[in-house]
């Protein structure tokens, strides 16, 4: 079993740093051999031994309709021949800009970018060069991608590996990012209090899913929106997750609440490496070659990515069933899961938020970094490889979302829930 994954990742250690090119791939913290990917459709993913997963990751996201969809693959074929990259602009990109204006909500203007670290990076650049302020705001757990700035206090694959301070990061950038608790406002309060004046953002997952998945407590991000307001803060909402997901203007939308900046990645793309960053005018009228906050990229707005991208979103835009339906799958992959740990005696906490749900092994409520890192991760770690067995294909860290797509079937959800009895019960 598993003999052909075995051989590609001994041989891609020969090349590749750990033998991934994104570090939480290589199963490292939950151990055993990463799974290669050959193919994937719809809702599986088919490995290297030709054996099929149920997939729960779908790329971290992008893939919402599933693998391999059909009119998105179409429309890059049809492109792929008028050339892959020019480095000069395009009509797409209009048509791109302006489909994102009429999803999201507070959009004026909006720069592509190639990937979500990008976009929530050049966003933290526009907001101290708009303030003219040093300092930023992000909270413990939450993931901005791997710019400097973001990796303190960092979930995703820093907390999966307990990278608590990481090397080559400067004392100085890092004394620039102020962290607090998630869902806790009064630290916040604190922190704004004594950096009066000096602090140009806050940024945040307005639904977490880099810690698993975990929502803001009532009141927390209206409360975060006032004090930005009443601070001249910048706040930023990273929707590279939450976009185009939750609903199609996002978290804003869905939440009703408004960001002065939004930064995308994930969903926007359709699979190829794309982000975005966007706002009012107000705000980003200070970016190059309007102002002198400079930001650039020779394959952003890339004509192959822009047309994967557009031809998701504009499905997304015109089927708002979609959410309906990923909305009551996941809701019924919810209702099974808590049946089957019902039936256990095994602690667990079941977050969910749309079509985002992780689960924790923790009897308590997992509300931030600290109850998300007091749960039995080890356990978490054991039912990843059951299910892996068992041709479910989990986030390899319990600080990590599942993300589930439409080409989830009703079969998908029952085999999860069954394979997930059988784990709790062999316990
Ligand atoms: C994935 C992610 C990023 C980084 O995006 P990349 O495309 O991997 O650079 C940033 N913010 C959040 C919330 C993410 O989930």
């Amino acid at each position: 079993m598993a003999e052909k994954s075995k051989q590609l990742f001994e041989r891609a250690q020969h090349s590749i740093p750990g033998g991934v090119n994104s570090p939480v791939r290589a199963f490292k913290s939950v151990g055993g051999i990463p799974v290669f990917i050959e193919k994937a459709k719809g809702a599986y993913l088919y490995d290297v031994d030709g054996k099929k997963y149920i997939d729960y990751i779908n790329s971290w996201g992008p893939m919402i309709l599933g693998h391999a969809y059909e009119p998105v693959v179409k429309a890059i074929q049809d492109k792929v021949a008028d050339s892959t990259s020019f480095g000069a602009p395009t009509e797409l990109e209009i048509e791109m800009a302006e489909l994102i204006k009429s999803m999201a909500p507070n959009v004026d203007l909006v720069r592509m970018v190639s990937s979500g670290t990008e976009a929530c990076m050049s966003a933290i650049r526009l907001a101290r060069g708009y303030t003219g302020r040093n300092k930023i705001i992000k909270f413990e757990g939450c993931y901005h991608g791997h710019a400097d700035s973001f990796l303190v206090k960092a979930g995703s694959g820093l907390a999966t590996f307990n990278i608590q301070t990481v090397p080559g990061v400067t004392a100085g950038v890092a004394a620039d990012t102020l962290t607090a608790a998630y869902n806790d406002l009064d630290a916040v309060q604190e922190l704004v209090n004594t950096h009066k004046g000096e602090i140009a953002a806050i940024i945040i997952e307005p639904i977490a899913g880099n810690m698993g998945c975990i929502l803001p407590k009532p009141g927390f991000l209206e409360g975060l929106r006032s004090i930005c307001d009443k601070e001249g803060i910048v706040f930023i909402f990273d929707e590279v997750m939450t976009g185009f997901r939750l609903a199609a203007g996002g978290a804003q939308e869905k939440l009703g609440i408004n960001a002065d900046l939004v930064t995308y990645g994930k969903v926007i793309g359709g699979g190829m490496p794309v982000g975005a960053f966007g706002g009012k005018k107000e705000i980003m009228q200070h970016i190059a070659p309007l102002g002198n906050v400079y930001q650039a990229g020779t394959l952003s707005g890339n004509p192959i990515a822009m047309i994967a991208g557009y031809t998701m979103l504009k499905t997304l835009k015109d089927t708002p069933s979609v959410y309906t339906e990923l909305n009551e799958k996941t809701a019924s992959l919810h209702e099974g899961l808590d049946k089957a740990f019902a039936e256990s005696n095994v602690p667990y906490t079941i977050n969910r938020f749309g079509s985002m749900i992780s689960v924790h092994f923790s009897e308590k409520p997992v509300t931030d970094f600290a109850s998300a890192a007091a749960a039995n991760n080890a356990l978490f770690n054991q039912y990843f490889h059951a299910m892996l067995q068992e041709g479910v294909y989990l986030p390899p860290s319990a600080y990590e979302s599942w993300f589930i797509s439409t080409a989830l079937s009703t079969e998908d959800i029952q085999h999860t829930v069954d394979a997930t009895r059988r784990f709790l019960k062999n316990l």
